[in-house]
């Protein structure tokens, strides 16, 4: 019986722990953030504000959980 036994990490951007594998800041492309936060990062970047971030993670979520 193999168990895959990620140690989960913390996010330096938002403090939740996650153990997803980690995005890459864009920022300064050495810090190793949560996959949401490394989405908003994307987002942002691209001038999508806060409240369509945070739907478009919610739509992503949602299809995440389908799996
Ligand atoms: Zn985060």
């Amino acid at each position: 019986m193999k168990e895959q036994n990620r140690e989960p990490s913390i996010c330096p951007v938002c403090g939740q722990s996650f153990s997803a594998y980690p995005a890459l800041s864009r920022l300064d492309n050495a810090t190793l953030i949560c996959p949401d936060c490394g989405t908003r990062e994307a987002l942002d970047m691209m001038g999508i504000s806060r409240d369509e971030q945070d739907k478009i993670l919610g739509i992503i979520h949602s299809k995440y959980n389908q799996l």
